[in-house]
This record gives C-alpha cells, structure tokens and sequence, in this order.
C-alpha cells in the first residue's frame, strides 16, 4: 500500500504520464487535507465548504506536485541544470528538488515583488537567484530564450509534466470526499493550476471515479486580469504576488476548463483578496497567503451574483501558506500590548 508520504509519484505513478524507467523520486509532496468550513461556508449557504491546504506541502505551496514530475523527468533525460522564472513558490520547490536530487538550480524573480519567505527558500536551498527589472511575465520570456539555446531543463509550467503532476490534488479531492464537488475555486495566475485540475477532474469522470464534473471558478486579482478582460495586462499590479501575471502561458487551458465546466474566471479586488485571507485565519484557522485567498473571494462573489446555489458542494484550493508572505498582512493585524512584568499589568491589559 502506498501512502501520503511517499509522494505524489508513489501514490499515483501508474496515472501520470512519466517514462517508467524515471525515478521514483519524493520529498513527501501532495496528500494534503481537505478541511470542512465551520463557518464561512454555512454563512454563505453553501451545502459544504472545504479547504484543500496546499500550504502543506514540503515548500508551502502546491508547486511541488508538478516539481516533483518535472525533475524525475530531468533527471531521467540526464540534465544537470534546472531554471524557472518565478513569482516566488515555483523557485523555492525548484530549489528544493533540485538541491535534494543533485540539479543546479537557477532561478529568475521579479526584483521587488517576491514574498520574502519565497526569496529565502530559494536561496537557503541552494538556487542561484537573479532578479529581472520587471514583471514575471519578463522573466518567463528571457528563461524560455536561454532554455533554447542551452542545455538546461525548463520547470514551469509550461513543462508537461509540472501540468501532469498537479492534476493529483483533483483525484486527492475525489478520494476525500467520494466524489468530485459541485464547484471548485482557485486563483488563477500563469493558469497551469486551473488547466491541471480541470485535466484531474475529467480523468476521474472518464474512469468512473467520480460521477460529476465540477464547475471551475477562478479568481484574478483586478489590476492583474488578463483572463477576465481577454486581453494581456502589460503592467499587472496585485498585492498577491503569485498571480502578478499579466500573460498567463496556459491562457487556452484556463478558457477550456472555464468553458467546457460552465464555469467563471472572475476578478476580485485586493481588498476582498486580504479580506478573505483574514477571514480565513481568524474564523478558520488557516492562514494562507494572499494568491490563495483569492479562491475564496472569487467562490463569495459568484455566490454573491448568484452564480454558486445555496446547497451548493464547494472546495476552495489554498494554495500556498500564509507564512510565505507576512508583509503582506502585518499592517492590518492588531498591535502588540506591551505591559510591566507582572501579572496585575497583565490582568489590566487583557480587561480582567
Ligand atoms: C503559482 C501560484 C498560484 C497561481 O497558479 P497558476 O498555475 O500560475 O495559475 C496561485 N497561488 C499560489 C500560492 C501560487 O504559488
């Protein structure tokens, strides 16, 4: 028997298109819960709620379902080096993975718009990091340049078997809750996300594991909406840095699984996006980062304009941990009370 911590090749090997003589390699990636909503789902109408936390995989986030499939592939075709081009998450598993399993590591940021959690894992790890004056969209274009003219193994997204391993976190929903939801809600980014649980999903459906398909709700931030208005966003600003993209490389697959689930790729304010990350850690205990939140606000705006039912089955994917980025919430949290040493002071200060 297979279990969570043997991975995601492991655990679903026989359902991903990788050669079979690539290695079997892990660092405990995928099988992350599924948690109930005790309160945000009720207060919306919502027959469930869940909350896939992808904030728990090895390096925070879900970007190493796919790393994992990527570099067992590299390392199958004998590369030595890896690069991406990164809004922070795909750098850090791609350090992580690669400094594990032996592959120089490169990674290309965006200068000044990178979580500094996400800039300390790449580095702690081992990557090369150089940072670009401009946007992701920038760094994924000069990355796909060099990877043309030398000997170094793409792992964005746009590398198959990123898309391919990610689609695992669709069959863990199915096995987790005996069937896939009504809705499911993600933030949308570069669209490799989308476009890989949309593909799970449809597996799942055709195999007769599940005997729904849901209907894919994404969430862009508004000054980063590409997929929302159909047209690339030059200078795309969001206070949620890992979808700070203005020209999403799976841009067909988000408009696929938007369309062929009778579903919505819609955008929602940074101030919904951090409303709903607060909400999330203080009424539910989980704290992600501001991306993730972003499935969430998205979920309450369609339910909003009446596009979710009440009696609907929801998931929302978290998709990376909150302590990536704690800039990003530190203004809006409550100060510390300072107090003398002793427990009288302490009693005053807490209104006893
Ligand atoms: C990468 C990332 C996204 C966006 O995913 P795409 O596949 O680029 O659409 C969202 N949230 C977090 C935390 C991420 O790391």
């Amino acid at each position: 028997m297979t279990t969570r911590a043997q991975g995601v090749i492991a655990r679903w090997g026989d359902r991903l298109a990788l050669p079979a003589m690539a290695p079997r390699i892990s660092l405990g990636e995928g099988g992350t819960p599924c948690v109930e909503s005790l309160t945000i789902g009720p207060s919306l109408g919502l027959a469930s709620l869940h909350f896939k936390l992808e904030g728990l995989n090895p390096t925070g986030s879900f970007k190493d379902r796919g790393m994992v499939v990527a570099v067992a592939n590299a390392l199958h075709e004998g590369s030595r080096a890896i690069i991406c081009a990164s809004t922070g998450n795909t750098s850090a598993s791609a350090a992580a993975y690669g400094g594990r399993f032996g592959l120089r590591t490169v990674v290309v940021v965006p200068r000044g718009h990178i979580a500094s959690g996400k800039l300390v894992q790449a580095r702690v790890h081992g990557a090369t990091v150089v940072s670009v004056n401009g946007g992701f969209d920038l760094a994924l274009r000069i990355v796909r340049e060099l990877c043309e003219r030398h000997p170094v193994t793409l792992v964005n997204s746009l590398n198959p078997n990123r898309i391919e391993g990610q689609k695992t976190a669709a069959f863990e929903i199915v096995d987790e809750l005996g069937d896939a939801p009504d809705v499911l809600a993600l933030p949308v980014g570069n669209a490799g996300n989308i476009t890989a649980y949309w593909r799970g999903f449809r597996e799942d459906h055709r195999d007769g594991r599940s005997t729904r398909l849901p209907r894919m709700f994404g969430g862009q931030a508004s000054g980063a909406a590409p997929l929302v208005l159909g047209r690339p966003v030059d200078d795309p600003q969001t206070v949620a840095t890992a979808i700070r993209i203005g020209n999403p490389a799976s841009w067909q697959g988000a408009v696929d699984a938007r369309d062929q689930s009778e579903g919505m790729i819609a955008s929602v304010g940074d101030d919904a996006i951090l409303d709903a990350q607060r909400r999330l850690a203080r009424l539910e205990g989980i704290f992600c980062e501001p991306a993730s939140a972003a499935s969430l606000a998205v979920l309450e705006r369609a339910v909003a304009e009446g596009a979710v039912a009440p009696g609907t089955h929801a998931v929302c994917v978290l998709t990376g941990n909150g302590l990536k980025d704690p800039g990003a919430v530190e203004a809006a949290l409550t100060p510390i009370v300072e107090i003398s040493s002793n427990a009288g002071a302490l009693a005053h200060a807490i209104g006893l």
